[in-house]
């Protein structure tokens, strides 16, 4: 790498913590009584510590987007872009151990990785829950019809879009509370053992709805189920297609649970923001593998 280009990505990396500081929040919402989560086998490291952030430096030259346009073309300048996003937000650089934990320690960035291996730290709530103005599942007033803000305003674009497509979607469920998943899961493990209960429902403070990035959709045309024939509709097919360009993901893929924890759950997206959403569809990566550093080229 020259010069030249180690000072433009050092420069990218300080605008993008910036945006990435100026960006504080989380919110959760809530699954629907689906059972779900198989295979414990992440194999996800969760080896990092946490003194790997970049440190942030002053440029020494010239306004930031400096135009060595010689050297580095405008696509080449996206890629270098993203990379140094997937670099800040790595899973390695943002965990650090407790005991036998990982708990992450960026729990209000909007790239938070959470799993069986990685906890919300203990009580994380969202400062910033909002309820989207989208039509959902069921009528009355519930924590689980909030998101983050910002993933709020994205939802309703989703469903904006959807609809000018003709296609009907209905919200399920979003952020989840810790205290309202320890007792969804106690009342599994009540209902079914604890061993089982581990196998179908995320631990308190390993769930994804709790940090108010995650929400499930289902339609009309499948009862508002949150079951696999939902990825088989008309609708699911279009939420696959189209999430990205609004910021969200299909967080669990078809055949992936090896790598994410969960079977396949056409219904549940995650917003991770409009400039990654895209890139991560494309690669075909869940998102354990794309914030894998060992798959970050810089
Ligand atoms: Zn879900």
């Amino acid at each position: 790498m020259t010069i030249t280009k180690m000072k433009r990505h050092r420069w990218t990396i300080v605008l993008l913590s910036t945006l990435l500081l100026g960006s504080v929040l989380l919110t959760g919402c809530e699954e629907g009584g689906q059972g779900q989560k198989e295979g414990q086998n992440l194999n996800s490291p969760s080896t990092g510590d946490t003194s790997q952030e970049v440190t942030p430096e002053a440029p020494t030259e010239g306004t930031g987007n400096t135009s060595d346009g010689s050297e580095i073309g405008e696509g080449d300048t996206e890629v270098d872009s993203i990379m140094a996003m997937r670099a800040q937000n790595s899973l390695q650089s943002n965990v650090e151990k407790q005991g036998d934990l990982s708990v992450v320690t960026n729990a209000e960035a909007m790239t938070v990785i959470v799993n069986k291996q990685r906890s919300l730290p203990e009580g994380y709530e969202p400062s910033d829950l909002v309820e989207p103005n989208v039509p959902f599942s069921f009528d009355g007033p519930h924590e689980k019809r909030h998101l983050r803000k910002e993933a709020a305003g994205a939802l309703e674009q989703l469903f904006a879009a959807a609809e000018n497509d003709g296609i009907e979607l209905r919200a399920v469920s979003g952020y989840r509370s810790y205290q309202r998943q320890v007792s969804v899961y106690n009342s599994s493990v009540e209902r079914n053992g604890e061993e089982y209960a581990a196998r179908v429902s995320a631990k308190p403070g390993y769930s994804e709805h709790q940090t108010g990035l995650s929400i499930d959709v289902s339609s009309p045309s499948v009862g508002n189920v949150i079951e696999e024939v939902f990825g088989d509709s008309e609708e699911g097919k279009w939420l696959k297609e189209h999430a990205p360009e609004y910021g969200f993901v299909i967080r669990y893929p078809e055949g992936r649970e090896e790598t994410t924890g969960y079977v396949y759950e056409p219904w549940h997206i995650r917003y991770v923001g409009k400039e990654l959403a895209p890139d991560i569809a494309e690669s075909g990566l869940t998102l354990e593998e794309y914030f894998d550093e060992d798959n970050i080229k810089l």
